[in-house]
């Protein structure tokens, strides 16, 4: 899963990243208001931390562009602590979330988890599909209740499909998912990843739509 931090304060904007990342989570960070309208207009993103004091276009004018363009990801906004007129204003203007500063980690990471389960209609934290079971709690992944080994990209790859069950999806959707806007895939390697989690799944279970993309399904039972 994607996602869109912007912040303006470096040092909590670096922390932001590594934790996010070491959860599984591609990160694109920006650090001003006109990066972040125009980057969450042009790219797809799971959900975005949007503070809301920042240079060049307050976060609230950020989030009211993006909803103007019809851009529909959660948005969790960071306000000052205490601040419920903040609050109230930025869920007017379209947020699913806030969080006051100073929070914990594994508070924003709860509700960026939540969230993201709410957009793509989840409710369990425990993603299942068939025999696979994908836990974004623990980033682990299960098939018949025995843990399997997935690389990074495996993993990101899988969360998104496991977050979409039934969904075709491309290959520019998910490279859009899993590559944040710096790296530079190749768009063969969307079809390597594909290949490399169909040999640690059932088979069956990540279907070819010819000319469309691939779609994760329970297999038909006989
Ligand atoms: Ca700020």
């Amino acid at each position: 899963m994607r996602i869109l931090l912007v912040e303006d304060e470096l040092a909590l904007s670096a922390q932001l990243v590594s934790t996010l990342e070491d959860e599984g989570y591609v990160v694109d960070a920006v650090t001003n208001g006109s990066d972040a309208l125009h980057l969450g207009c042009e790219e797809s993103f799971d959900a975005a931390i949007l503070d809301l004091g920042l240079p060049q276009l307050d976060g609230l004018s950020v989030l009211k562009g993006w909803r103007k363009v019809g851009k529909t990801m959660p948005v969790i906004i960071l306000t000052a602590r205490d601040s419920w007129s903040e609050k109230v204003t930025g869920i007017d203007a379209g947020a699913d979330d806030y969080l006051g500063k100073p929070f914990h980690m594994q508070e924003l990471l709860a509700r960026l988890r939540s969230v993201i389960r709410r957009a793509t209609g989840q409710i369990d934290p425990v993603l299942s599909c068939g025999a696979v079971a994908l836990d974004t709690l623990a980033g682990k992944v299960t098939v018949n209740n025995l843990p399997i080994t997935l690389t990074s990209h495996e993993f990101k790859l899988l969360s998104w499909l496991m977050h979409h069950p039934g969904e075709v999806a491309s290959r520019t959707t998910l490279s859009e998912h899993i590559y944040s806007y710096n790296d530079d895939p190749d768009s063969n390697t969307i079809e390597v990843f594909i290949a490399r989690l169909r040999k640690k799944l059932p088979e069956g279970m990540i279907e070819t739509v010819r000319g469309l993309g691939y779609r994760l399904q329970p297999p038909p039972t006989r």
